[in-house]
């Protein structure tokens, strides 16, 4: 996992970091993290390059995230961009880390992914581009919203 504050070499965006303890945010500036394929496979482990690198999904309930209850930050894999918080992780069932809602609109992208019969929606991280796991509208009110992300994608930070 990189340094999240660590500038690439792509086009600058607008992120928000999360400090150690959870609570402080900060608006930052930063280019995206724009690597080749084989850069990637050597830093990343198979399941991982698996998931962020080439759209795959891990097996439900194999993951190490889906049944974590304690209170902290998960990461992005690859580039450590704060994605989503304990405090808006529910029980899906789903057998995969569910969130209602990420740290911040600004650290994620959505785009449309065609790939199954059904249409679904990809997320993927603003800084390094890595595939997350798609969200669904079926999510608890008010924001209706199931974040279905892959553990494989996800470095757990807990709180100190
Ligand atoms: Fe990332």
């Amino acid at each position: 996992m990189l340094d999240p504050r660590e500038d690439g070499t792509g086009p600058e965006v607008e992120l928000v970091d999360v400090g150690g303890d959870g609570q402080q945010r900060e608006i930052v500036r930063l280019k995206k993290i724009v690597r080749s394929e084989a850069d990637w496979v050597t830093d990343l482990a198979p399941t991982e390059f698996c998931v962020m690198r080439q759209q795959g999904t891990e097996h439900p309930f194999t993951g190490e995230h889906w049944n974590n209850h304690e209170p902290g930050i998960y990461r992005c894999a690859c580039c450590g961009t704060a994605l989503f918080e304990s405090k808006e992780k529910f029980e899906s069932g789903t057998g995969w880390p569910s969130f209602m809602a990420p740290v911040d609109a600004r650290n994620i992208d959505t785009r449309p992914d065609g790939s199954l019969s059904r249409e679904r929606v990809e997320v993927l991280c603003r800084k390094c581009d890595a595939h997350l796991g798609h969200v669904f509208p079926d999510g608890p009110a008010p924001a209706g919203l199931r974040y279905c992300i892959n553990s494989a994608a996800l470095k757990f930070v807990g709180k100190r």
